[in-house]
């Protein structure tokens, strides 16, 4: 138990009549009287350094999770396997942070997130900044948010224009496929992925014509990566056709829809399980990356 103030103020009374009836206390004394100094100055510091605030966050820190034991335990993961792992997506937060997230902290896999383009044509919940300002802002928000997923980050060269009814009118506006298709075929032929996962179907279902573009192109995608006769230029500048091995498209419900029949799934993955190393599921690790966001109203009390 640590001494009150008040057990030190009579201790330091006790020395102070003991300085007048005895000005050279023993040395065993004083040894002890130093040692007491010393511990005191310990214990001090200590509560100090305990109310000292907290450091402020600086955003290029390592995620906690990303040092010490639980950092080394993922690194550890990843030499266990070469899988690859690529999805499409259209609007910065539309990925599908749990699953990105279950497969890149819980196997291992390496795992890229290609989103066409950076949102500028959405809404800014925080600010008045629109356009190309705001698609800046998108992509800073999406990427501390990917630090989250564990991926790597492309865009193409598209922009947000704002809601689209339809892929006719996004693929009017965006001058035709080709642009989004090479630079996702690009991306396919530089990462390498085994499987590709498009977040949307290419159909109504996705509920945005940018939506739906990205479903159609990722599918387009992936054969034309494996065809040496398309976009030829990426290959004379020396990339090769690659063939991902599987392709699967999500989205078969509905965008946003809370329930879904289980024959609608040829593949369901648990993204709700719990890893020891995360301390969290993996949906919710992927939704403390998606609270940065906060330029699509990504802000909720944590429960
Ligand atoms: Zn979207």
């Amino acid at each position: 138990m640590l001494p009150t103030d008040a057990d030190l103020d009579s201790t330091q009374m006790i020395n102070r009549n003991r300085k007048v009836s005895s000005p050279d206390p023993p040395l065993g004394h004083r040894v002890r009287r130093s040692a007491w100094k010393l511990c005191l100055g310990l214990v001090l510091s200590s509560v100090a350094w305990a109310q000292a605030p907290a450091r402020p966050f600086r955003p290029l820190d390592p995620l906690l999770q990303d040092t010490g034991a639980a950092g080394l335990k993922q690194m550890l993961l990843r030499l266990q396997t070469t899988a690859r792992l690529m999805q499409t997506t259209a609007h910065p937060d539309d990925e599908d942070g749990g699953m990105l997230t279950l497969e890149s902290r819980g196997k291992g896999a390496s795992v890229l997130l290609l989103t066409l383009n950076r949102g500028e044509g959405g809404q800014n919940k925080v600010g008045s900044n629109l356009f190309d300002v705001l698609g800046v802002l998108r992509t800073l928000e999406l990427t501390a948010s990917d630090r989250y997923y564990g991926v790597e980050q492309r865009f193409t060269r598209v922009a947000d224009f704002g809601f689209s009814k339809s892929p006719e009118e996004t693929f009017e506006k965006w001058k035709g496929h080709d642009i989004a298709l090479a630079d996702m075929v690009r991306v396919i032929r530089t990462f390498r992925p085994d499987v590709l996962v498009s977040r949307f179907s290419g159909t109504s279902r996705d509920g945005h014509g940018h939506h739906e573009a990205a479903g159609i192109l990722t599918r387009e995608a992936f054969r034309a990566a494996a065809d040496a006769n398309r976009f030829p230029e990426q290959i004379k500048e020396g990339l090769l056709p690659w063939q991902a091995k599987k392709l699967y498209v999500g989205n078969v419900c509905g965008f946003m829809a809370s329930t879904c029949p289980a024959e609608n799934y040829t593949l369901r993955l648990n993204s709700g399980a719990t890893d020891p190393v995360l301390g969290m599921s993996y949906i919710q690790f992927a939704m403390e990356g998606l609270r940065h966001q906060l330029s699509q109203g990504a802000r909720w009390d944590r429960h």
